[in-house]
């Protein structure tokens, strides 16, 4: 077992393990290619290292919700939050899909004022990635390569970072109607590219950048190159959504983003389950 930035012990890869808990979003690194980790339970599986290995992963009919921690016998509603949570808590507020609906800038209170405060009222960066097709898309901070890799880019370039998340949103807004603000995951997981360089794709979404707002934009933002543990040639990919029928057992061949690819071509997205709990063996 080896230690590692997150503070966890790794799990050995060479013995036959079995490890049970609920699905969080997977950690990545970036490396060159990224480096995937997904934390189950008191467990961090170190991904890559898995690749070649088949591995099994079954629900155990529970899930767990991530605002309040209730284990429940049933699915999570949305994202992650059962269903209390998701109309209640604030880390489920509308702004979180929406950032143009932030508030507390203007002081309003959404769901709680100090957790919307903390959340809305810091720097956030306006990026443009070739997830497959370029797509428009906001995150907290400024330090959107982790986005990126989440969403399984090969390549991110800053566009704009603003005081808060709600003038972020609202150029967001304004170039959804140019740009997409979805990645499409087939796309992105044959790693596609847009033949525009991203460069140029930013020196053409200024132009969409409403007045009040285009001093927020960077001159020339930062740019990240991504690679991936993926083979450079795929089976025909199928989307997998694990349930209480529903089981995987197949070879690991590839990471990207939040989804593991497998041999026989199943896709399966990690973070779209979040909070299900799994039992995982290899
Ligand atoms: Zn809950």
């Amino acid at each position: 077992m080896g230690e590692n930035a997150m503070g966890l012990p790794l799990v050995s890869q060479d013995t036959i393990m079995i490890i049970e808990g609920p699905l969080t979003k997977i950690t990545n690194g970036l490396q060159d290619p990224v480096q995937a980790y997904l934390n189950l339970g008191k467990d961090l599986v170190h991904l890559n290292a898995l690749i070649g290995k088949t591995i099994k992963v079954k629900s155990t009919g529970f899930s767990t919700c991530k605002a309040c921690k209730r284990q429940r016998d049933e699915p999570l509603f949305r994202m992650g939050f059962c269903k209390p949570c998701f109309f209640e808590s604030p880390m489920a507020g509308d702004f979180i899909l929406h950032p143009e609906k932030s508030m507390a800038h203007t002081g309003k209170v959404d769901r709680d004022l100090k957790i919307e405060s903390d959340i809305q009222l810091q720097p956030h960066t306006v990026y443009m990635a070739d997830s497959g097709q370029v797509k428009v898309g906001v995150t907290a901070g400024n330090k959107p390569w982790n986005r990126w890799m989440d969403q399984g880019a090969s390549a991110g370039k800053i566009l704009a970072i603003t005081d808060n998340r709600y003038e972020a949103g609202m150029i967001e807004v304004a170039l959804k109607a140019h740009y997409s603000d979805k990645t499409h995951w087939r796309k992105m997981l044959q790693g596609n590219r847009s033949e525009q360089s991203l460069h140029e794709v930013t020196e053409g979404a200024k132009k969409h950048v409403p007045d009040g707002l285009i001093h927020f934009i960077q001159a020339d933002g930062h740019e990240s190159q991504i690679k991936y543990d993926m083979p450079e040639q795929l089976p025909k990919l199928n989307w997998i959504k694990l349930n209480g029928t529903v089981t995987l057992e197949d070879e690991l061949i590839g990471l990207r983003g939040q989804y593991l690819v497998f041999k026989s071509g199943l896709a399966w997205n990690v973070r779209g389950q979040e909070g299900l709990e799994v039992e995982m063996s290899w």
